[in-house]
Order: structure tokens, then sequence, then C-alpha cells
């Protein structure tokens, strides 16, 4: 009998994928130390902040904005001792300031919006497909399941992306998805995911709509991945284009291009 080998991915697996394959084989074959920075203490913390108060609402207690800040304190003082000699993008001033920038523009702008959620960082693992040899799950955790709105997701990015483009291939939003569809059985309804955007203060939202189709595309898309991650190969394609591939933002860096490059490839400017 042939034996059926379980492969899971998480979504930010699928994410890394799309900037470049080599560096997810990496993050699997040679993984290494994340580099704590700034950026992401700024959005760990609004999304603790936002836990704490949505599960406040759940548990039927009034929202607070001080019940925020005081979570945000809380996961402030853990996080900065732990930034990364290379990790500060921002002063701890600044990024203190952003932090409670975007706190008061979620109490104000978007927690009106919302209804008390059904969950909050929701983990789930569902299965994608399986053959005879193998069983394919996809796994992540959703920050908002809203019971009118679907599932709404908080980025706290430097500035706006480009909507369009998250129209055409965010995958978070498809694999969020697929899997409240695999939780309530209706895999043809089209959902929505609520991308909150909260920019120093400001808020930009964009609702992108998923459906059966797109959860077809991602089956192949996984599909594929699975091809290649049975293929054994000492090496995966590598993406050179856009901004990832800097010593900046791929943890592999120093290992891979970085061996020809150095840790100051280009000018500053670019
Ligand atoms: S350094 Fe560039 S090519 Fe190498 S894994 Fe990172 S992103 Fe990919």
């Amino acid at each position: 009998m042939v034996k059926q080998e379980v492969i899971e991915f998480r979504q930010s697996d699928l994410g890394t994928a799309e900037l470049c394959l080599e560096a997810l084989r990496r993050n699997y074959a040679d993984p290494q130390p994340e580099k704590l920075s700034t950026d992401l203490v700024r959005g760990n913390v609004v999304h603790a902040a936002i836990e704490a108060l949505g599960q406040d609402m759940i548990d039927g207690k009034r929202p607070t904005i001080d019940r925020m800040f005081n979570a945000a304190q809380l996961s402030q003082d853990w996080y900065f001792p732990r930034v990364h000699e290379d990790g500060w993008r921002e002063t701890q001033e600044k990024t203190e300031l952003i932090i409670m920038n975007n706190i008061e523009a979620f109490f104000e702008d978007v927690l009106p919006e919302l209804s008390v959620p059904d969950a909050v960082e929701k983990p789930f693992r569902h299965l994608l497909y399986e053959t005879e040899t193998e069983a394919v799950y996809l796994k992540g955790t959703r920050d908002w399941d809203d019971p009118i709105l679907g599932a709404v997701d908080w980025k706290n990015p430097g500035r706006k992306p480009a909507a369009w483009e998250l129209q055409r291939g965010d995958i978070q939003s498809t694999v969020y998805l697929w899997a409240m569809a695999q939780e309530d059985g209706d895999l043809d309804k089209t959902r929505e995911f609520h991308r909150v955007h909260l920019i120093n203060g400001d808020v930009d939202w964009v609702t992108i709509r998923r459906g059966p189709k797109d959860y077809a595309a991602l089956t192949e898309k996984v599909h594929a991945m699975v091809q290649l991650h049975k293929a054994k190969l000492p090496v995966w394609p590598m993406t050179w284009k856009g901004w990832y591939c800097s010593p900046k933002w791929c943890d592999h860096w120093d290992n891979c291009r970085g061996l020809h490059l150095g840790d100051k490839p280009w000018p500053a400017s670019t």
C-alpha cells in the first residue's frame, strides 16, 4: 500500500512563494532566526490591541480605546527590547506614535463598521485535496470573523497598496474565504475579504471578493507547488525582481544572493 504524505502550507507560505520560491524552500530547509524589525513590531502591537478589544466584545464587554492602549503597552514592552540591531527602520518614539495613531484610527473609523466578532485570531487547518499519495492542507489564522462582513484583516503598511493589484493577485483573501467556505459547507457562495490598511492614522479599506472559480484556481496553484515539493530539487527558482530580494527583507540574503553581492549591494537610493 502506498503511504499517503501529509503536506501543509500556511497561508503565509503561499505569499512567500509569490515573492521567491527559493525563499520558501529555504524557510523549511534552512530556517533563519527571525530578525524582528520595527515594521513587524508596529503590526504585531496593533494586532494585539485589536485582538484584546475584539475578545472583550465577544465576552460582552463595552469596547474602549483605553483597553486597546493598555494591550498595546504590554505588547510594546515585550517587543521593543527584542528588535534586531538591523531592524530599527524607525525610532522607538516614531514607531510608538504610529501605533497610537493607528489604534485611534481603528477605534474611530473602523470599529463603527464592525459587529461583535464571531472570533478573533481564529486558527484553521482544512484539507484542500487528497490523492492516493498525498493529503494537502492549508492553514492560517484569521484576524476577525465578522458576522455581517465576513473576514476582516488588519495591515499596518508604510504606504497605501494598489487596490487593483490586490483584487487581481491577493492570495490571503482566497485562502481565508476558502477556509470560511469549508467551515460552513457552502463553497458556491461569493464572499468578501476586507483588507483594512492602517497607515499612520489614515484608513484605506479594500474589499476583495472571492468565490468558487478562485478556489478552483487556488487548488491548481497549490497542486503545482506540491509537484515542486515532491521533485526534491536542491534549489527552487529564485526571484530577484521587486522589493523582497534584498538584505533588508529576505532572511536568506546572507546565504543566497548576498554571498556574491555582500550586505550593501546598491546605492541607498535604489
Ligand atoms: S536572497 Fe533573493 S533569490 Fe535568495 S532566497 Fe532571498 S529573495 Fe530568493
